[in-house]
């Protein structure tokens, strides 16, 4: 019998013949997430297996030990960052199966999941008890909670909410051990002395298997509404971002797109983008109603002041349309490069606030070096925790990948985009983790701090099972 067989056999006798399985159908399934990494080498793993409860990933994190074989855990595999796939092969253990809602809790402002759940489940569940989870990416249908408070993903709702790792008090890890731990709950101060929990948040599988979260909720806001202001350039526009902060207006969506990304969004929707507009904000205020219709009158007069000026209603709803995607208005995105043939990618640098526009300069004269002037670069701007004061720039980038030679560059045009965000004084990843993307910078960027991580890593997985080759572990 082969290693492999061996290993099948193994995981069968913990989730039976139905939830595993070594068929190459089905492992290719699993050797590509939505990075253009992934398409640069053979990622296909050995066997994919699907647990349903925290015993049976229990069992199986012993297998791996005993056999010396590495898991991957995979959530809904929409990571733009490669972070899931099984750099050295071994097991895909797909959470999927783990998407109870153990427990919505409207009194305390919290509710209770398995980290396979998605993240329209979640929110479909909360909203039945008259709350929301802030978080919703556009990949929401399929991305899990797991996957969510592993990458940092931000979302629509940012600007107020933050991070999704900002929406949990409590988890359940499995350890590379084979233990369970809980760390938090459903207090937001639970964590006595060391905040434990903060851990396992961002650590892209690396540390433990999430295998469930508390997450924080917030009461369904009366109202929402929204306003679009356009800029003569980025440099204006974040100028704005900060009249509209110390104004005390506290919008819960700041997306800046240039005239490009607007073009790649609302393609499809054909509502015209005024000619003359090069950079535009989309402001979402929610509340009370009067509380919102104010909000939006001092943005609109902050944005003003710094050379904005309102774009027609029609052009805000179709933007709205096209980035708040949830289980209802998923017809409605008109997001184009998910239209077309070419992969979507993109380069994500957080960078201090005021040197987006001289970072977007660089991007067009390394363009122009590439011989990429006509590619459809699009760049956009959401802010975070800082409220309206933006803190990532993204360049997306239609790559077309049954052209070896076009991947190569693009890595390339990618490492030069990364070192000068470094050298800006920036980071090199946002909501999308680092996984095998940003895996080169995060040695240089920890700098001494590197060997506390491995450290850390040596006692949640002595035996370097997790996702063993990602984010810049060996
Ligand atoms: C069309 C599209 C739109 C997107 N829009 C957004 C957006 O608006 N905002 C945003 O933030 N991101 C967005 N993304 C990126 C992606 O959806 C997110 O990074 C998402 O959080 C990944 O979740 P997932 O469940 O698919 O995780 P996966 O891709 O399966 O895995 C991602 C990482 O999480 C780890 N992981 C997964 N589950 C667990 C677990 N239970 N325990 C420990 N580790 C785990 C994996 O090992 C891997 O390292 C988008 C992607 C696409 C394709």
């Amino acid at each position: 019998m082969s290693a492999t067989d061996h290993l099948f056999e193994k995981l069968v006798n913990v989730v039976g013949p139905k939830y595993a399985s070594i068929e190459l159908c089905d492992r290719l399934v699993y050797s590509k997430d939505y990075s253009i990494e992934g398409f640069a080498g053979d990622y296909t793993p050995d066997v994919i297996v699907k647990p349903a409860s925290v015993e049976e990933v229990q069992q199986i994190v012993e297998i791996a030990n005993d056999l010396g074989v590495p898991i991957y855990t995979w959530g809904g595999g929409t990571s733009m960052s490669g972070n899931p796939l099984a750099v050295r092969h071994g097991i895909v253990l797909d959470m999927k199966r783990m998407n109870r809602i153990l427990e919505v809790d409207p009194d305390n402002l919290t509710m209770t999941v398995e980290s396979g759940a998605t993240m329209a489940e979640v929110q479909t569940a909360a909203m039945k008890h008259n709350v929301f989870f802030t978080h919703q990416p556009e990949s929401c249908l399929s991305s899990t909670i797991g996957g969510a408070l592993s990458c940092m993903g931000i979302s629509i709702f940012g600007a107020k909410y933050g991070y999704a790792y900002d929406q949990v008090t409590g988890l359940e890890v499995v350890l590379g051990t084979g233990n369970t731990i809980q760390v938090g709950g459903k207090s937001y101060l639970n964590v006595p002395a060391h905040n434990l929990l903060n851990l396992f948040l961002g650590a892209e599988g690396t540390l433990g298997i999430i295998t469930k979260a508390i997450l924080k909720v917030y009461p369904i806001p009366q109202t929402r509404d929204r306003i679009s202001i356009g800029f003569p350039d980025i440099a204006t526009a974040m100028e704005a971002c900060k009249r509209v902060h110390s104004s005390g207006c506290w919008p819960e969506t700041v997306y800046a797109f240039d005239r490009r990304s607007l073009v790649q969004y609302m393609e499809r929707a054909k509502t015209p983008i005024p000619e003359e507009l090069s950079m535009a904000i989309l402001f979402g205020c929610s509340g009370d109603s009067d509380m919102v219709e104010k909000s939006l009158e001092v943005i609109s007069r902050c944005c003003q002041e710094t050379d904005g000026y309102e774009l027609p209603t029609e052009v805000t709803e179709s933007w709205w349309d096209s980035v708040n995607i949830n289980r209802e208005t998923f017809d409605k995105s008109n997001f184009a490069l998910s239209h077309t043939d070419y992969e979507p990618d993109l380069i994500d640098a957080c960078l201090p606030f005021s040197r987006f526009q001289e970072f977007s300069d660089y991007c067009d004269e390394l363009k122009r070096e590439f011989g990429w002037v006509d590619i459809d670069f699009g760049s956009f701007i959401v802010a975070g925790p800082r409220g309206p004061i933006p803190f990532c720039i993204y360049f997306a980038v239609p790559i077309d990948t049954r052209i070896p030679r076009e991947v190569e560059k693009w890595f390339e045009f990618k490492e030069r985009m990364y070192t000068h965000a470094l050298e800006m004084g920036g980071s090199v990843s946002n909501a999308n983790g680092v996984g095998l993307r940003s895996a080169p910078w995060v040695r240089d960027q920890l700098g001494s701090a590197w060997d506390l991580l491995t450290g850390i890593k040596s006692l949640t997985d002595p035996n370097n099972i997790f996702n063993r080759g990602q984010r810049g572990f060996d």
